[in-house]
């Protein structure tokens, strides 16, 4: 399985790689640009996405991917510092299958991804 892990800061990927173990291949993306070039050519099973980033946001990914033949097909889990119902909601109505708030809880983010996508790490 292969998880695409979208986040402007090195720091929070490789605490987001580390939460999500040896047991599935993951792929960095820097943007939501980036998301978008490598979700057009590669397999990609589930998605975590922030949403402040340069480039293209979180959310703008989101319209973006919504446009391409793999949308509703790649879970979404949004993992972002915005608490704020409305911004919430927007990436829910966007596609997005789950929003979880940094800082987050590893077994948090594990039982999400295991419930999307069946697999445990
Ligand atoms: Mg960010």
């Amino acid at each position: 399985m292969n998880i695409l892990v979208v986040d402007d800061s090195v720091t929070m990927r490789k605490i987001v790689v580390l939460a999500l173990g040896n047991k599935v291949s993951v792929i960095e993306a820097e943007n939501g640009k980036a998301a978008l070039e490598i979700t057009s050519r590669e397999q990609v099973d589930l998605m975590i996405l922030d949403i402040n980033m340069p480039e293209l946001n979180g959310l703008d990914f989101l319209k973006e991917f919504g446009k391409t033949p793999k949308a509703g097909k790649v879970p979404i889990i949004m993992l972002s510092t915005h608490t704020e119902k409305e911004i919430q909601d927007q990436a829910m109505s966007l596609g997005a299958r789950a929003f979880l708030t940094k800082p987050f809880q590893k077994p948090e983010l594990q039982a999400l991804v295991t419930g999307l996508t069946g697999q445990s790490l």
